[in-house]
Parts: structure tokens; sequence; C-alpha cells
């Protein structure tokens, strides 16, 4: 379990990108959700040891009985950890294996047999074994991605931080990776950030919603999306109605169904004839929050 308490960093530029912020992360996946700037990549780069809180603390257990301090005991972290960053680059003239191979080396996996044992079976897990010898060059956004989570499994880290890694993917490399992901979070914990709440409602069991530094919301899509049940209502509207409804509701969301404007308004009655009820999802809470957060700065 990752415990992270009030943790706070302002940029040199005066930018708070992280205002007190206080998390528990347990084993499995944990999906940290936000729009960009809400902090994500600043709370995951801390974590990973790669740049400095200006306060707070995060403590992990170390497996042993013991407990890590994230923010001091850096190198111990790092050893458990297993992060791929928003910006992973490759060697496009290097094959996966060859690469893989370079890092296990980085990571301290002198034993050549072990090393290649242990190349060879995270390849097959992340279902690039048959393209193994090919050039990374060549590789599609979503083979590169499950390629920077073989990278991240070397050494069998117990916490795996992924920041925003679905951004990019087409629908079916998205599901792919998020699958790949599930499995993976069946033995540790896995923080995947991400703006895309689809990502979250399916795969993962914890979340938090994040906005310009602050935690909104953390515990279970489901109870998140319960707490809404019979309070969202949705109606078609002219599109030049729509500013009216944004001043007298509290509007979710707009989108365009069959090219028609339809909003989600959230109401404890039904707000007005025309508005039917919906069964809400995880991006009602999550506009929900967004907006509330809005009014209240
Ligand atoms: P997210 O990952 O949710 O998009 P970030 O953590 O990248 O959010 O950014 C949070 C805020 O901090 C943003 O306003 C961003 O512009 C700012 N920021 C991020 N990194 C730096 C930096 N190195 N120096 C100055 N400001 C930064």
């Amino acid at each position: 379990m990752l415990a992270i308490q009030n943790l706070t960093k302002t940029y040199a530029n005066g930018v708070r990108a992280l205002d007190g912020v206080s998390l528990d992360i347990p084993r499995g996946m944990f999906g940290l959700l936000g729009p960009n700037g809400a902090g994500k990549s600043s709370l995951m780069r801390t974590l990973a040891t790669l740049q400095e809180a200006d306060s707070g603390t995060a403590t992990f257990d170390d497996g042993n009985g013991g407990t890590l301090d994230v923010l001091r005991d850096k190198d111990a972290v790092r050893r458990q950890l297993g992060y791929l960053p928003q910006d992973f680059g490759v060697y496009p003239k290097v094959s996966a294996l060859d690469l893989l191979e370079h890092f296990a080396v980085l990571k301290g996996l002198t034993d050549r047999k072990q090393r290649r044992e242990t190349v060879d079976g995270l390849l097959r897990q992340v279902n690039l074994w048959d393209v193994r010898k090919r050039k990374l060059g060549g590789f599609s956004g979503g083979m590169r991605q499950r390629f920077g989570i073989a990278q991240a499994l070397l050494g069998n880290p117990r916490l795996v931080i992924v920041d925003e890694p679905t951004a990019g993917l087409d629908p079916e490399e998205r599901n792919r990776f998020l699958n790949l992901l599930a499995e993976i979070g069946e033995n540790v914990a896995v923080i995947l950030s991400t703006h895309i709440v689809e990502d979250v409602t399916d795969l993962c069991p914890n979340m938090a919603i994040m906005n310009k530094g602050k935690v909104l919301l953390t515990g279970r899509p489901a109870d998140a999306i319960a707490a809404l049940e019979g309070r969202v209502w949705r109606k078609q509207v002219a599109k030049d109605a729509l500013p009216e409804y944004e001043k007298n509701y509290l509007l979710l969301s707009t989108r365009l169904v069959g090219g028609v404007p339809t909003i989600n308004v959230l109401s404890d009655e039904r707000p007005e004839d025309g508005f039917e009820p919906v069964v809400p999802g995880l991006g009602d809470v999550y506009f929900q929050r967004l907006r509330q957060h809005a009014k209240a700065a």
C-alpha cells in the first residue's frame, strides 16, 4: 500500500502543481483521472523519485513488513518501481529484443541466462514475441506502449506507474493495452494516470479525480456512480438554447447525438418537461466534480 499525505509542489514559475495531495493506493489498478494540467504527471514523477516535493510524505510497504519513505529512500524505491513516462522514447534502429536486453542490464540483471529468461518472458507477456527482432522504429503506438510496459516490469516491481499511456492509441490497441495492465494489477499496485474516463470505468477498482493540484474525489468508481443514481437527466436541445441551460442548470456535459446537442444535467428532480432520467456513468461523476470545483474556485 502506498500512502501519500499532503504532498505539495510549486514550480519556480509559481504554478502550484500539487496542492495538499493525500491518497491511499492499494494493490490493483488505481486510476488517476484529471484534465491536462491537473498535476497527474507531477505526482507520478514525484512518486517515481524523479523530482522533489516541497512538503508532505509518501510511504510504501517494502514487502518485508517494513516501510519505505518514498521521498527519501530513493534507491530502495527505485528497486521496487516500474515507470512508463508520458514521453517514453525508444531507439528506432534497435530491435525490441536488444533494447529490452539493454534495459535489463541497466536494471542490474547481470546473470546472462537469467536475464535472457526474464527478457523472453516479458516479450511474451506483452505479446511482442513474434516481432522481437523488428526495429522499434517500425512499431505502432500500441506496440511501443507494450514495449514500454515490458521495460517497466523488469526487476519485478511492486509499484508500477504509467503516465497517460493510452493517449493516441486506437480503440483496439487501447483495449489490449488496458487488459495487459489489468493482468499486471492482479499482483502489484498499478497507478494509471489518464484524462480518458473510460480507461478508469471498467478496469480500476479504485480511483481519484484530480484538478488543479487537488484531489476532488477518491474511492471506488461504482460508489461514486451510485451516488448520482436518479440525479442525472438528459435532453436534446436546440443549439442556440444551450447558453440558457448552462445558466439555469448544473450542466454536466454536452454531446452531439446523431448531430443533435444532447445535454446531461444534474438535478434531484426532473428539471423540466422533456428531460429523461439516465443511468449515470463515471463521466457524469467526473464532470460534476470538475464543475463543482470550478464554481468553488
Ligand atoms: P497533468 O499531468 O495532469 O497534465 P502536470 O503535472 O503535467 O499535469 O502539470 C500541472 C501543472 O504544472 C500545469 O499547470 C503545468 O503547466 C505545470 N508544470 C508541469 N511541469 C512543470 C515544470 N517543470 N515547470 C513549471 N511548470 C510545470
